[in-house]
């Protein structure tokens, strides 16, 4: 948690004051140039004035001329007034580490807490004076050029977080996006995405409770001692395959979660589809693998000394993988799917798309192909372009949950999917995002998977 209180009224009488003065110099100065050398015989330039005769009429039209042209200088800063705002990030998610917070302007950049650079923040501003709040991020962070803030502008949202909404880009220039508070001790949040924490998930999981066809478990305790959640859904049977749904191995990747909840209740849905599913699937979900970062705000991404998602090495360091692998021996998944958001303002990573490995499980690009043809047919038009197939035909290994299922021997499917955070012109509100993970289950139960039957042995 990091509190800054600056008020800028003062600052900006001092520079209306320091413009006034200077104008009236350069006036005074004029005017005595233009009668030589009475400067120096009669003193101070306002007993010259009066002495000389230079006329009322002229001073107060000079006067007049420099009071309107230091408010024409300063009406930018005076229009709106510059307003002052406290920072506060000690809630579940919360990160920004603070700089300066001086005259209505912040500087602030994402709390990094030790790891590698990323863009992750998200706090609370409360105004002690109404007025305009300018935030200013490090014109580069992660290694992009405005690389705070998203192709729609941060996130916000004026209940304390209950609700969310893109700002748009109209309040935001380069790495900087200003607030205007109507009045003081207004609390709004701002977010580099749109935060999904503990709570989110407990709403769904709420919302669902009656739902015979969800369970809910604990999967493990995190590093930290917090219940890592497991969903289970629909149950075991003669021709059920097990699979494996997973979000968060990077805690900052929070928009892939709205679209994962989407999935989530279509499959428990009494819909065509859900029915299909359950009558295939087992679907195991662990929605906050990296559970501790989710609720402390942390980044994730790049965590050291390796993060979340290259934890499935021989040794893993990560009570949470070590379970979710624990699980496997259990249910031995032949289908895995890993929910993730891409870096925040790249180019190439404005659309969804699948990665993971090619060649493993044998048909696995045939497979990921087939099912992202089924979602791009069912999306809206309003939805990211895509998805993609971007599946490596890779030489070796490596430790992360898509390799770790794709190279098991009678694997079926495993990839990420990767869901962009805010796409210019598309949307990306929890809503859509839901139903979006709707379509991505329809197209599931639509999509023949190869390989079923032959590596089974049938
Ligand atoms: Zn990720």
């Amino acid at each position: 948690m990091t509190t800054f209180t600056v008020a800028t009224e003062s600052s900006h009488r001092v520079l209306v004051a320091t413009l006034l003065l200077e104008r009236l110099a350069v006036v005074s100065s004029w005017a005595l140039a233009m009668r030589g050398d009475c400067f120096e015989r009669r003193g101070t330039p306002i007993r010259w004035s009066r002495k000389t005769g230079v006329s009322r009429t002229i001073w107060v039209f000079l006067l007049a001329n420099s009071v309107a042209a230091v408010i024409a200088s300063t009406a930018n800063a005076s229009d709106p007034a510059s307003g002052a705002a406290t920072l506060n990030a000690d809630f579940p998610g919360g990160n920004i580490k603070v700089m300066a917070n001086v005259g209505g302007t912040v500087h602030a950049e994402p709390d990094l807490r030790g790891d590698d650079p990323w863009f992750y923040w998200y706090f609370e501003a409360t105004s002690t004076k109404p007025g305009r709040v300018t935030f200013v991020f490090p014109e580069k962070v992660a290694g992009f050029k405005d690389g705070a803030i998203g192709l729609q502008g941060p996130a916000m949202s004026t209940d304390q977080g209950k609700s969310w909404k893109w700002m748009g880009t109209d309040r935001v220039d380069g790495s900087s996006f200003f607030h205007d508070f109507a009045k003081a001790n207004e609390r709004v949040r701002f977010g580099v995405t749109i935060p999904y924490v503990e709570a989110d998930l407990a709403v769904f999981v709420e919302k669902h409770s009656a739902n015979a066809h969800l369970t809910k478990s604990v999967l493990t305790k995190s590093g930290n001692g917090r219940d890592v959640e497991l969903l289970r859904i629909g149950a075991a049977g003669p021709g059920v395959e097990p699979m494996l749904v997973t979000a968060r191995h990077h805690a900052a990747e929070t928009m892939a979660s709205f679209v994962l909840e989407g999935f989530l209740a279509e499959a428990m849905s009494d819909s065509r589809s859900g029915a299909e599913f359950r009558k295939r699937h087992v679907l195991f979900a662990v929605p906050l693998v990296d559970k501790d970062g989710v609720e402390q705000g942390d980044q994730g991404k790049n965590r050291k000394p390796h993060d979340h998602n290259r934890d499935y090495g021989e040794k893993s360091i990560y009570p949470e993988i070590r379970a979710i692998k624990e699980l496997d021996k259990v249910h031995d998944f032949r289908f895995s799917l890993d929910f993730h958001c891409p870096t925040l303002v790249m180019e190439d990573h404005q659309v969804m798309y699948f990665v993971g490995a090619r060649e493993h499980p044998r048909h696995n690009f045939d497979n990921v192909s087939e099912l992202a043809l089924r979602i791009k047919r069912g999306l809206p038009k309003s939805a990211p372009a895509g998805p993609l197939v971007w599946l490596k035909a890779d030489e070796k290994q490596v430790p992360m949950n898509s390799h770790f299922f794709a190279y098991k021997e009678n694997a079926v499917l495993a990839a990420t999917l990767e869901f962009p955070f805010a796409p210019p012109g598309k949307a990306t509100d929890p809503a859509s995002c839901r139903a979006y993970g709707r379509v991505i289950l329809e197209a599931w139960v639509n999509t023949p998977f190869v390989g079923l039957k032959e590596d089974r042995g049938q």
